[in-house]
């Protein structure tokens, strides 16, 4: 991925203003979420798993593969394009925005910025189509700390053979394609990293447990196992010690995926807390009557409005080749914070009910947590955020 510091030709539009295209396509995606998301969220949360009908679809709409050129069976969209589909999608579900966040803006990502012409035929058509991906950086003693990873890949004849666990992997469970983050000389620190596209059905790979999650429980998060996996060494992505490269740069991209999440989760609580402050009547009137309520909407939506801006912005940035490093981990940051407040107070607004199953709240509230979580830590990006004001790379 080149961040190259050309600025585009400045436009006097509105950030969060669409254009015809952008339009369609968010309308679209709203209503599939609204109509064929939103009668499973609560089943799919209760049992922990995602309705493999529904992933279907996913890849039926063109949702999985939205930058991938047309040559390769893709959309031919822009990176704004999959931040608007994982924004609506998370609004009615964010267990189904992961899902669509982890296959464009990480895997997919990958796989556009690093391969060759070879692995782009191999791998792209079967993205788009029907194969569901995941990113394997995270280990047991490797998680902020990422490139402490102890994953081993050896070489042998025409094979890299890799031995280790994978924890924590989204998708793991569904997906048929990984890209997978090991070691060829854990002495060389993090210039031994290296990045290999994995399949599922290459032999010595397994996925292990799979984790009973406080939130976003209908998304997958296992364990992967990798023993003697074989990986043809033409299954390297990008060359053999730049793998710390690609997942840097991957994840600059993801984390701007996580705000729109994030974003979309804060809209889909504040939605439902309106709606409930206009039916809920207490003391003769409805509560949004009274201004304690009026101004605890208009503060959560002030809040929604201002990450809004920094998603678009992030994106926007990122469409236009600018450097958006600093952008995104603020997004992020940012994003998963006003998550967390919109969902509690949209959870407090509906009283009792909110603090039970049968509230939309209450599953906002839980799924919001993962935003300070995953892809860095909220400390992380703040170390991002303070390395870049102080004029690092
Ligand atoms: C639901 C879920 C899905 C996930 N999906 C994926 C996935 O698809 N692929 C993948 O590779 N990983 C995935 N992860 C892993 C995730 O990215 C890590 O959990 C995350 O990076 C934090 O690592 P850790 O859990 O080891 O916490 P630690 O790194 O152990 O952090 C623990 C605490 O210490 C703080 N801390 C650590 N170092 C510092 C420091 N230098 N300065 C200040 N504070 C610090 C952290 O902020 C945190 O509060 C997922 C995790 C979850 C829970």
């Amino acid at each position: 991925m080149s961040q190259v510091s050309t600025p585009a030709a400045p436009s006097s539009q509105p950030l969060v203003m669409l254009n015809e295209d952008e339009t369609l396509f968010r309308d679209n995606v709203r209503q599939f979420a609204e109509q064929s998301i939103g009668p499973k969220v609560r089943e799919m949360d209760e049992k922990g798993v995602f309705d493999a009908a529904l992933i279907g679809r996913f890849f039926e709409l063109g949702l999985m593969g939205i930058e991938i050129p047309e040559q390769y069976g893709g959309a031919g969209g822009k990176f704004f394009e999959a931040i608007l589909a994982v924004e609506e999608i998370s609004k009615v579900d964010p267990s189904a925005g992961v899902i669509v966040d982890v296959q464009n803006t990480l895997v997919n990502n990958a796989l556009l910025h690093w391969t060759t012409e070879d692995q782009k035929r191999r791998y792209l058509p079967q993205m788009a189509a029907n194969t569901l991906g995941a990113y394997a950086l995270s280990e047991a003693g490797s998680g902020s700390d990422a490139f402490a990873l102890q994953t081993r890949a050896q070489l042998k004849g025409n094979d890299y053979v890799l031995n280790g666990r994978k924890l924590w992997i989204t998708n793991g469970k569904e997906a048929g394609v990984f890209i997978l983050l090991a070691t060829v000389d854990p002495a060389a620190g993090y210039k031994g990293v290296t990045a290999f596209i994995v399949e599922k059905a290459f032999p010595g790979f397994s996925v292990g447990k799979k984790e009973d999650k406080l939130g976003i429980r209908a998304s997958s998060t296992c364990e992967l196992i990798l023993e003697d996996c074989r990986v043809p060494k033409e299954n390297v992505l990008g060359e053999v010690g730049k793998g710390y490269k690609i997942a840097i740069e991957t994840l600059n991209e993801g984390r701007i995926g996580i705000g729109a999440q994030m974003l979309g989760l804060a809209r889909g609580a504040w939605e439902s807390a309106f709606k409930y402050s206009q039916q809920r009547k207490q003391f003769g009137k409805s509560i949004s009557e009274f201004q304690g309520v009026q101004f605890q909407l208009a503060q959560m939506a002030t809040e929604i409005e201002a990450a809004r801006m920094m998603v678009y912005n992030a994106a926007r940035m990122k469409d236009a080749g600018l450097n958006f490093v600093k952008e995104a981990a603020m997004t992020k940051l940012f994003a998963s914070q006003v998550a967390e407040r919109v969902a509690s107070l949209a959870l407090e607004i509906f009283g009792g009910v909110g603090f039970t199953k049968d509230c939309p709240a209450e599953k906002y509230y839980r799924d919001a947590k993962i935003g300070k979580i995953y892809e860095g830590t909220s400390n992380m990006q703040l170390q991002t955020i303070f390395k870049l004001l102080m004029g690092g790379k």
